[in-house]
């Protein structure tokens, strides 16, 4: 199959460049019922029977009380697969939902890592493993490029305080027509969050922005993911990577294209 095999050689790369999972690994993969999700935990299932390393993969749903659908078929689909879930109610989550309808993000993810941690705790894992897309990452990228000032987009390794887990996003460079297309082939039951009925208003126009622009050049996010692996951090603003007293004497300056209006 075409498009397992894609997939497949994409998250492969990732993991393996950066050395997102090794021997004896318990990763637990963060299912939120979406399409990405759902591909990552069949993309890493796949891995974990061909790769080289030996690692055992589980899942997990935390609760926070906006499903806009039951997540039993979720539940049923799992274990059909075999797959070790575990579906958790975030109490304090739901209070804060009660309590505070309106709270933003912040708030949302704080509570969301907390109980986060304390699942996959309990589940003897040492690798949480999320669905982030390489459309996240891009967006991700521009967003804090235009809006907050920033060049940075999303770790697609990093640690918990402690390290006591290692965070990883195995689909880096899956964009979301392959997740939609593969999570097809499933067959599985997505279960909405209501949050993704209320896109922000950013993200809708990075969103349009890239669909505009991908007219003409379809490979847009690969180039975009490419220009993140590839700094050159002396032709930017930054003080701290300029050489400023020219000690670099033998550094050579590059003839500049002229900018025309
Ligand atoms: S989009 Fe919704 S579920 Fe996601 S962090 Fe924000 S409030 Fe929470």
């Amino acid at each position: 199959m075409e498009l397992e095999k894609i997939l497949l050689r994409k998250v492969g790369e990732a993991v393996g460049r950066f050395k997102m999972i090794r021997d004896g690994d318990r990763v637990a993969v963060a299912l939120s019922g979406g399409k990405d999700s759902l591909t990552l935990l069949e993309a890493l299932l796949l891995l974990a029977k061909k790769a080289p390393v030996e690692f055992s993969v589980c899942a997990f749903t935390v609760e926070q009380g906006k499903f806009l659908r039951p997540i039993e078929p979720l539940g049923e689909y799992l274990k059909q697969r075999g797959v070790d879930w575990t579906y958790h109610t975030d109490r304090p989550s739901l209070r804060l939902l009660k309590e505070q309808p309106d709270h933003g993000c912040d708030l949302c993810s704080r509570y969301r890592r907390r109980a986060v941690y304390e699942i996959v705790r309990g589940l003897g894992a040492n690798v949480i493993a999320f669905g982030h897309t390489a459309d996240d990452f891009c967006e991700s990228f521009l967003r804090n490029a235009m809006f907050t000032g920033r060049v940075s987009a999303l770790p697609p390794i990093t640690y918990s305080r402690d390290k006591e887990f290692r965070l990883i996003r195995p689909l880096v460079f899956v964009t979301e027509d392959i997740t939609t297309r593969f999570a097809e082939t499933l067959g599985a039951p997505i279960i909405p969050c209501g949050c993704s009925q209320r896109t922000g208003t950013v993200r809708k126009s990075i969103r349009g922005l890239f669909s505009e622009i991908e007219k003409d050049y379809p490979h847009l996010k690969e180039t975009l993911l490419s220009a993140m692996g590839h700094l050159e951090p002396s032709r930017l603003l930054d003080p701290r990577y300029l050489d400023l007293e020219g000690h670099k004497s033998d550094a050579i300056e590059p003839l500049l294209p002229i900018l025309t209006e």
